[in-house]
């Protein structure tokens, strides 16, 4: 037996998993299709857009392609952003004759900066349920393998792309402290980076993650101080689809207690630990227990590294 027999073999009680859960007619599914590689597609979105009705997609020579890659032929819907309102009407039509339907963009998750909120909105208006098919994402994917902290972020998406309602925009942004996400297309990127660079302080992290998932896919991190010096470097790394993921600005906490720590390191140098800490304690209104901690730490470090 091969490898690859064992993980087909491997797949099949996962099958009973996909068969396990309910796929209620009268229901719209909103299904994520993959960002580029068509092998990120779930068992269970694939079992879904078997077994629908009709699909509703964005561009149906897109999904019509996409679908006969997976060996599937649909009924297709046209459904974008220029006919959502008319089209939620035929779908509620459809799906309160009891029809499954399942909802799809061109790529990644549906009514993520691509159609298909008002359509949700208008089914669940009328009363009918929508279930999730989670999946791909760009802005997820690139936030997971960032190394940002992102216990916080906040979606962007697309930045306007005129330049006075931009600026307004960053300016919002910047006392933000939660990493930001953007999308960018290829021809706008330069421009975009740009902006940023203006905006915000040249020591702020930025993370390039282009072409996710595909045959050219590149991530990389810099501060905003080095980031059109990297994009110019290379003409080939302002090709393709972007993710630009903005560190946050430092909380006001952040840097009081950084300067807490700068004052306590050079007290250290010049008297004992406690003293140090009960001194910068009274200069910077911090607590004297966390920096007799800290001057304890530093200590140690620096006896680590004294060897
Ligand atoms: N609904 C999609 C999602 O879930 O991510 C986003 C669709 S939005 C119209 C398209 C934008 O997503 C692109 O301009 C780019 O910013 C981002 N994007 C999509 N695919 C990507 C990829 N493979 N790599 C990097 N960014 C991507």
């Amino acid at each position: 037996m091969t490898d690859s027999d064992n993980n087909l073999s491997a797949i099949a009680p996962i099958m009973d998993d996909v068969m396990r859960q309910a796929y209620p007619p009268a229901t719209l599914y909103v299904v994520a299709t993959p960002i580029g590689n068509a092998g990120d597609i779930s068992l269970r979105a694939l079992h879904t857009l078997t077994i629908v009705d009709a699909v509703a997609c964005e561009d149906t020579r897109n999904t019509g392609h996409l679908l006969s890659r997976y060996g599937l032929s649909k009924h297709l819907i046209a459904a974008h952003q220029h006919n959502e309102r008319e089209i939620a009407d035929k779908l509620i039509t459809r799906l309160q004759a009891g029809e499954r339907i399942a909802l799809v963009s061109d790529a990644g998750t549906p009514a993520v900066s691509d159609p298909g909120a008002r359509i949700v909105d208008a089914v669940r208006n009328a009363g009918l349920r929508v279930v999730p098919l989670p999946g791909a994402s760009a802005a997820v994917a690139a936030l997971s393998a960032s190394g940002l902290l992102n216990d916080e972020f906040h979606f962007v998406g697309f930045l306007p792309s005129k330049s006075k309602q931009r600026e307004s925009v960053l300016t919002t942004l910047k006392p933000m402290t939660a990493t930001m996400v953007f999308y960018e297309a290829p021809h706008r990127i330069a421009e975009t980076v740009a902006a940023l660079v203006d905006a915000f302080e040249p020591s702020r992290q930025i993370v390039f993650a282009r072409e996710l998932t595909k045959l050219f896919e590149e991530m990389h991190r810099c501060t905003l101080q080095d980031a059109i010096t990297w994009i110019n470097a290379d003409a080939n790394r302002q090709k393709g689809e972007f993710v630009l993921l903005l560190e946050g600005a430092q909380t006001a906490g952040d840097n009081e207690w950084m300067e807490a720590e700068r004052i306590l390191t050079i007290l250290l140098q010049e008297c004992p630990l406690k003293q140090a800490a009960a001194l910068t304690a009274q200069i910077t209104g911090q607590k004297k227990n966390a920096l007799y901690e800290r001057a304890l730490q530093l200590k140690n470090t620096g006896e680590d590294d004294a060897g």
